[in-house]
């Protein structure tokens, strides 16, 4: 028999909706307060004149069997699709020319994109000894030491802008790439640490990013969070903004959130935060002063996410790719675009291609000062030379996120040891989401499922 204790969860992105699905499905009492009217947060997928664009993520890895659990479960077999073979594919701008990145050693030797010093430079790898500075290192830091300066400036950089929008030189190797760091911690280099840890991973079920599927749905990526609801039913409520949760005399919490005009309290026993870190500070800052401090400090940069679609026929560039990225020393105004029309099926009839393009992140967060027109345009007539393409875009759309991901920058650790401090401290309340272990969808979905167990631990 599972315990009748109340479970709050706040927010309804991915990681919400994950946690309270199985926790549902062990017959515990949970409830979803989502603030918007509809559910997914980051997760949006909009239909358009019969295209389909994906505003927030694109797609997803399957890095954990939880994921085909889901499907399986929500009945979601005929919507699952993986990306199809040019997935694999990906192209990195130099020069104004793209560049497919090397996916075997015969091709890395062959590659324009490296110097044949930054190949000689790559061999060395193994020699290099492990640093000094811990886990306080930056991923340029740590890159630059161990595969030198080329290889990050045009592999690493563009592959952080892909991944976080974010900086190499701003992040934290530890806390945004742990797998990375741990190569070396526990192996002592990378290309050993890789082939020691395939090794100990085909006795698990976990799958690394790099060999992981990438999937996504039919009718978009909101096929998930939506499905997820379906199955909750009443167990969440839309258009329930929480405005705050505070401690209550008999040792639970008061969670109070906005029902219409109405104010409306829910008793809790478990509080779990999905929320982003700049809106769990509101809500549980009063807690603890230094938890504020920690949640105000992680960066979210904004991004723009700009949608084209063209007759197929006016672009020249061959689409056999996932798409390509653009180092920052190519000082372009976008940070790389998605062949979106390529890799899925459904994103446009075959006469035409669509494409989905990321604008700023940390790299150029400036850019919301400017006029959007003229950023778009910029954007777009870079995109069109890059690709050869020949004629004005049949549709354009856009979405802004003002503070799109949280940047796991230098100094990261700190956060994350305090968020385990304080949930110590304050039995009940769990911080979780795209700001604890992981910003990807599948590190979202991954996660969930240990905050699940951790729940029913302490209830
Ligand atoms: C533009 C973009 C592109 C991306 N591309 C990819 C990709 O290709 N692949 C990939 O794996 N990942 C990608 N990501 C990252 C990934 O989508 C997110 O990290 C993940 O979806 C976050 O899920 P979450 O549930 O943790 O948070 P969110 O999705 O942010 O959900 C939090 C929810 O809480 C709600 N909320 C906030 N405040 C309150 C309140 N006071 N009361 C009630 N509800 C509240 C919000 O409305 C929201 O619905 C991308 C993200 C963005 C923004």
């Amino acid at each position: 028999m599972t315990s009748q204790k109340k479970i709050v969860i706040i927010g309804a992105g991915i990681s919400g909706l994950t946690t309270a699905y199985l926790l549902n499905n062990e017959g515990y009492d949970v409830v979803v307060l989502e603030q918007k009217d509809g559910v997914g947060g980051s997760i949006e997928t909009i239909s358009e004149n019969g295209f389909l664009f994906d505003r927030g993520p694109n797609s997803g890895l399957e890095t954990t069997p939880l994921i085909q659990q889901l499907v399986k479960e929500l009945n979601l077999e005929d919507q699952f699709v993986y990306a199809n073979r040019e997935g694999n594919k990906r192209y990195i701008l130099k020069n104004g020319q793209l560049h497919a990145l090397p996916m075997s050693p015969p091709l890395f030797f062959k590659t324009k994109l490296f110097s044949g010093k930054a190949k000689l430079r790559l061999l060395a790898e193994p020699f290099v000894g492990r640093s000094k500075d811990g886990y306080y290192q930056s991923i340029a830091e740590f890159v630059t030491r161990r595969l030198g300066k080329e290889f990050l400036d045009y592999a690493i950089n563009p592959f952080v802008a892909g991944v976080y929008a974010g900086r190499p030189e701003e992040l934290s190797v530890k806390s945004a790439f742990p797998k990375l760091y741990a190569l070396e911690e526990e192996y002592g280099g990378l290309i050993i640490g890789t082939i020691r840890s395939i090794r100990k991973r085909k006795n698990s079920k976990e799958v690394s990013k790099q060999s992981a599927k990438m999937f996504s749905f039919r009718d978009g990526m909101k096929v998930l969070p939506e499905a997820i609801v379906n199955k909750l039913g009443n167990r969440i409520s839309t258009g329930a903004e929480v405005t705050s949760v505070r401690s209550t005399a008999e040792g639970n919490y008061g969670v109070t959130f906005r029902d219409g005009k109405q104010n409306l309290t829910l008793l809790a026993d478990v509080v779990l935060s999905t929320v982003p870190a700049y809106r769990a500070s509101e809500l549980f800052g009063h807690f603890d002063e230094a938890l504020a401090k920690h949640l105000n400090e992680i960066y979210y940069p904004p991004v723009l996410v700009l949608y084209l679609v063209y007759e197929r026929s006016a672009v020249g560039q061959s689409l056999d790719g996932f798409g390509f990225l653009i180092p920052e020393k190519e000082e372009k105004s976008f940070l790389g675009a998605i062949w979106s029309s390529v890799i899925f099926p459904n994103r446009s009839d075959r006469t035409r291609a669509a494409f989905t393009l990321f604008i700023g992140g940390s790299r150029d967060a400036g850019f919301v000062d400017d006029v959007e027109q003229m950023v778009i345009d910029r954007a777009r007539r870079e995109f069109e030379l890059i690709m050869k393409i020949s004629a004005e875009p049949v549709l354009i759309s856009k979405r802004l996120w003002p503070k799109a991901i949280p940047q796991y920058n230098l100094g990261y650790v700190e956060h994350e040891n305090f968020f385990d401090h304080f949930e110590k401290a304050n039995k009940g309340i769990i911080l979780s989401g795209n700001y604890r272990g992981g910003i990807s969808v599948g590190d979202c979905i991954k996660n969930a499922e240990l905050i699940a167990n951790k729940i029913k631990n302490i209830i």
